[in-house]
């Protein structure tokens, strides 16, 4: 077959060759898990549940496919509608539910196995088809009752493989870490969409957003990822093959050139001083963080303690995790983000009602003040961690005085109940706001008198200011960090957080995108949060210019009319100043 080249969204750097392991998007992973007698109820009503939700899911499905293409293709639904109605099979799953004491799904998935089974032996057409009608209804069941988060990647099989999929769930995404996984490609996505920070965070090669690669791909293809420039190539000629080898030793050339950087200042030339820090979704990244000299965590993102999992996290969960990263950061700081649960980041188990915007719906900080039970559990860990190292608290999604007044206000409690119980805190600890919305940049100046730091959010800032939503790859073009619109909010943030006295940093990935270094820095950002492997090449940029130099550039980019020439000028000015980039290289 020839070679097949496909373009989409570069998410993660670096060049990567490997085999296709395309992802069942169906692939789920059932565990064999004994119950006590007394939950059997519980679980007979969680069978229920999701019966009844699968049938809710067809008849929308057939609805909509009648009107949308004619009552006969919708008809089709109908058998699968009837599969659920089938007495034989529910009955016995509840049967041997009560004789076994399993876990429902384990027996779903058995009893479905054995019957798909006796109708593939049977030889008639007609009960030959109704196997995938079988298929489809049960494995729709089976996601209802584990819950989407729980469809994780399996063990690919001690091979290197790069993970082709239509997309990738943030646990799908957590699930690769140390393992086979080389090179990431997604049908669909967007720059800043969890599958991209994951990947990022994972130093993992990614290109999202191709639209159709799970359809140009087969198992086991050779394929090329090239996480730098947004393009795959299936099927490589042996020509391509040998560019890929050499552009990947340059790459990592450029990489390893840059280790020497580590324990030097991220500082300018003519001696400003900018902090330059990581972003981490998990613990285990902290090696890697220190490795790659970062001078704290400016964002922890905490959403991945909630997931893959049907219960909340207990407190002392929270406690550990946020104890070790504390201590094997000392005495380097942490900023733990609270809770940013919704938006692409979806918690199935805390059972929150699907919505037409969850951009714009309840998600982060507004979901916390909903739920105090959560939103305390969560702080008392944090406080009670930061007697074991620095950490600093952050909260996500503030759109205005009266959540971030709200939030501290929750905050004194938690403190006060430690007090009450002579447990030790940071009584000093700091606590900052995600400049994210709008709403919030325009009145930083208000916020800012109530906070000790902001962290710009670009990712959403980017999104909701510009409203392109950041994980559709139809309106990627749309998606500018560079245009004039969001460098006017960043300096409005930067200059409001000044006049109060404050630092302000920026965790969204627009801080750890070499070609705006420059307009960041001379706008006067104090700190600068990317995924670990970005960290070296922005302290090369930082310690390679003048502070003077980079206010002028920036001075220049906010009279520039339009996104893209922005970025074109911003470009211009790396190459002149900046001996080796990644882009030059
Ligand atoms: C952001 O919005 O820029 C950000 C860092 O938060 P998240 O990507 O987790 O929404
Ligand atoms: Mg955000």
């Amino acid at each position: 077959m020839g070679q097949i080249e496909l373009r989409g969204i570069p998410a993660a750097p670096g060049i990567t060759i490997g085999k296709v392991h395309l992802l069942d998007s169906e692939e789920l992973v059932v565990k064999k898990k004994r119950i006590p007698q007394s939950q059997l109820k519980k679980e007979a009503v969680r069978f229920e549940d999701a019966l009844n939700k699968t049938r809710r899911e067809i008849v929308e499905i057939k609805d909509k496919i009648s009107v949308e293409m004619g009552r006969e293709h919708g008809e089709i639904f109908s058998a699968h509608l009837l599969v659920l109605e089938d007495k034989v099979l529910i009955e016995e799953v509840k049967a041997r539910l009560k004789k076994e004491k399993v876990v429902v799904e384990y027996i779903f998935l058995d009893v479905l196995k054995k019957y798909i089974n006796a109708f593939s032996k049977i030889d008639d057409e007609y009960l030959k088809d109704r196997i995938s009608d079988i298929n489809d209804v049960g494995k729709r069941i089976l996601r209802n009752l584990i819950g989407a988060t729980h469809k994780i990647l399996s063990d690919v099989g001690g091979e290197k493989v790069v993970v082709v999929a239509y997309d990738l769930s943030p646990s799908d995404t957590a699930s690769m870490y140390k393992k086979d996984v080389i090179g990431i490609a997604t049908d669909i996505g967007g720059r800043t969409s969890h599958t991209a920070i994951m990947a990022k965070s994972l130093e993992i090669p990614a290109v999202v957003g191709l639209e159709t690669i799970t359809k140009r791909a087969n198992n086991g293809d050779m394929i090329v990822v090239d996480g730098n420039h947004g393009v795959i190539i299936i099927n490589p000629t042996k020509q391509t093959l040998l560019k890929y080898k050499s552009d990947q030793k340059r790459f990592r050339r450029f990489d390893e050139g840059l280790v020497y950087l580590k324990d030097l200042p991220c500082q300018t030339l003519d001696g400003r001083r900018v902090e330059l820090v990581a972003n981490i979704e998990l613990p285990e990244e902290v090696p890697s963080v220190l490795f790659h000299g970062a001078e704290g965590i400016g964002l922890y993102r905490t959403e991945f303690f909630y997931m893959n999992r049907r219960d909340l996290p207990t407190e002392e969960e929270h406690f550990q995790g946020y104890k070790k990263v504390a201590q094997d950061m000392a005495p380097r700081h942490t900023i733990v983000r609270t809770l940013d649960l919704g938006g692409d980041k979806f918690l199935s188990e805390l059972e929150v009602p699907r919505e037409m915007n969850p951009f714009l719906g309840w998600r982060a900080i507004r979901f916390c003040l909903a739920r105090p039970d959560i939103f305390k559990t969560q702080l008392k860990a944090i406080l009670r961690a930061s007697a074991f190292g620095k950490l600093k608290i952050m909260y996500p999604m503030i759109s205005g005085l009266n959540e971030l007044r709200q939030a501290n206000v929750i905050l004194e409690e938690v403190k006060k109940e430690l007090r009450a119980s002579k447990i030790s805190f940071d009584e000093d600890i700091a606590v900052g706001a995600m400049i994210e919305v709008p709403s919030a940049a325009l009145t930083s100046d208000i916020l800012a008198k109530e906070v000790d730091f902001f962290s710009i959010g670009t990712n959403d800032l980017i999104q909701y200011s510009l409203a392109v939503d950041r994980v559709n790859e139809k309106i990627a073009y749309l998606y500018e960090p560079a245009h004039p619109a969001v460098l006017r909010l960043v300096k409005t943030i930067i200059d409001n957080g000044h006049k109060e006295g404050i630092w302000v940093g920026m965790c969204g990935e627009m801080a750890g995108d070499p070609n705006l270094t420059l307009i960041l820095l001379g706008l006067g950002l104090d700190e600068f949060s990317t995924p670990s492997i970005m960290l070296p090449e922005i302290k090369h940029i930082v310690r390679s210019v003048k502070m003077a130099d980079a206010k002028l550039i920036a001075q220049e980019a906010l009279m520039l009319p339009t996104g893209r020439e922005v970025e074109a000028y911003a470009r211009k000015k790396l190459l002149e100043l900046v001996s080796e980039t990644r882009e030059g290289v």
